[in-house]
């Protein structure tokens, strides 16, 4: 296996399909929200029936070109859509209105940890609807499928990708990004395992040195990002066999099985003329001006890449803001906690630390917790304000993650804040020196690690109320006499 990895070098391209966040259909009034009856979302035009026309939703004309935008494509004045015609029964008019030769966006890239992914092109089309495998159980006993159409007519933004990716990882990498961004700008909710992001693999390898590329597979079914590295892995071996016994690679479409954790032949890849694109004779060409481009492009958000930096600049390690980016929800929950002026890092520091081991244990997002913004800037006022101590802190959020208590109330009630005044701690302190006079002794003769047993034994007593600072000078003078 080894070898194969030093002889050929894989060579990847990405066709990721991005279903947009709309309420309706792409040419049609009727919803596309997931998970209602069969065939209740399903217009005259969804079903294809003769003499309706399509309608263009403009909403996904400005999402097509606020992503064009986020990946740095040029946005075409004009275009147009294009029938791509194939027979499957899940495709009621027998052809899907997609863009052929002129596309919305054209060019851009994305960018990965070690270099930019070029963007071909991506284009807004209409998905087909689903066919569900009943198997044999049906009532006659016999083989059948269902067809659902509720989602035929879906919105996607097919974005194509340069073959510009050279492992799994950079394919990884692509796709992360990819949907990191698609979702900032709210157009997708990117989520892989419910289909509503698609990505299609193509592959092929090439002896190192080599100019030309390979004949490439194409991978369909992935639907999880460990799945994208299984599949291309698991190709880039079969290829390199197939090379290696004097073979050649076949051009075809491949499905990826996650249990057997292999792929296999679909059918032969179909060539661009076997569908026989023509342009749509029941809509006009698209013309997108100037003014149209101005207006999305002053809707851009702060883009994940931009993030990462703003938080850098502000003091957290490249690790901890790429965590944060990663996941959006708390990202934008941290922002908006940045604006109650809070610090930074320790804001940080408790999101990913404490708030995120308790939502991973509850298997809830932030915002399905009970902890306010406004709360959570609260008890960290607190802490900056030396009221309450940083264990403290930590155990009081998770209180508030449980209750949605008020952080003030919380101190007030459990007597928690910190303890600063010299005549409370002292006799403390000095109960302690009297009640240990073996340790006493071991230090003076010199243990000095012996301190930090005074201490613990003072944040006993005090439940870890008292001010460190002013312990720490107290038990020293205290021993010292
Ligand atoms: P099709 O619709 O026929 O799949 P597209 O142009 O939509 O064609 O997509 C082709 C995809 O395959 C692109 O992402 C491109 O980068 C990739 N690709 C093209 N040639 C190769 C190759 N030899 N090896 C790997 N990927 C390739
Ligand atoms: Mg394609």
């Amino acid at each position: 296996m080894a070898d194969y990895k030093d002889k050929y070098e894989m060579v990847i391209g990405l066709e990721v399909h991005a279903q947009l966040k709309t309420n309706t259909k792409i040419f049609a009034s009727d919803g596309c929200e997931f998970g209602h009856k069969p065939n209740s979302q399903t217009s005259a035009v969804t079903l294809g029936l003769p003499g309706v026309l399509p309608v263009l939703n403009k909403h996904c004309v400005d999402m097509a070109i606020l992503t064009g935008l986020a990946l740095n494509s040029n946005i075409a004045k004009k275009c147009k859509f294009d029938r791509k015609q194939y027979f499957y029964p899940d495709l009621p008019k027998g052809y899907q209105i997609s863009q052929y030769d002129e596309p919305i966006c054209q060019g851009g890239w994305v960018e990965i940890s070690n270099k930019k992914i070029g963007i071909t092109r991506a284009h807004l089309e209409e998905d087909a609807g689903k066919l569900v495998h009943a198997g044999s159980s049906g009532i006659y006993g016999s083989s059948y499928s269902l067809v659902d159409l509720n989602r035929a007519g879906t919105p996607l933004l097919e974005i194509v990708s340069e073959p510009d990716m050279r492992s799994s990882q950079e394919a990884r990498e692509y796709v992360e990004n990819l949907r990191n961004i698609l979702r900032y700008i709210n157009v997708c909710d990117g989520n892989l395992e419910e289909g509503s992001m698609r990505a299609d693999c193509n592959i092929s390898i090439r002896h190192f040195g080599q100019k030309e590329f390979g004949t490439r597979a194409e991978i369909k079914n992935i639907n999880s990002f460990k799945a994208l590295v299984r599949a291309i892995e698991y190709e880039f071996i079969r290829q390199a066999e197939i090379v290696e016994e004097g073979g050649e690679v076949v051009q075809e479409t491949r499905l990826w099985d996650d249990n057997l954790g292999a792929t296999s032949s679909m059918r032969g890849k179909e060539d661009a003329h076997d569908y026989r694109y023509f342009p749509e004779p029941d809509l006009m060409p698209l013309e997108v001006s100037a003014e149209w481009i101005e207006k999305i492009k002053s809707q851009m958000p702060e883009l994940p890449a931009q993030k990462l930096e703003r938080y850098k600049s502000i003091g957290l390690s490249e690790y901890d803001a790429s965590v944060l980016v990663n996941q959006m929800e708390m990202a934008l929950y941290y922002d908006e906690l940045l604006k109650s002026g809070v610090d930074p890092k320790t804001a940080s520091n408790f999101l990913m630390g404490e708030v995120a081991a308790y939502l991973k244990e509850e298997k809830i997002s932030i915002n399905d917790s009970k902890l306010t913004v406004s709360n959570f800037a609260k008890l960290l006022e607190l802490l900056k304000k030396g009221t309450i101590s940083n264990n403290i802190a930590k155990s009081l959020i998770i209180d508030i993650l449980k209750t949605g208590e008020d952080a003030d109330s919380l101190v007030e009630k459990k007597g928690l804040s910190v303890i600063s005044d010299e005549s409370s701690i002292l006799p403390i302190v000095q109960k302690i020196i009297q009640s240990n006079p073996e340790q006493v002794a071991a230090y003076k003769g010199g243990k000095d690690k012996l301190f930090g047993f005074f201490v613990g034994q003072a944040m006993k007593e005090t439940k870890g109320r008292a001010n460190p600072q002013m312990l720490n000078k107290l038990i020293k003078q205290e021993l010292d006499k």
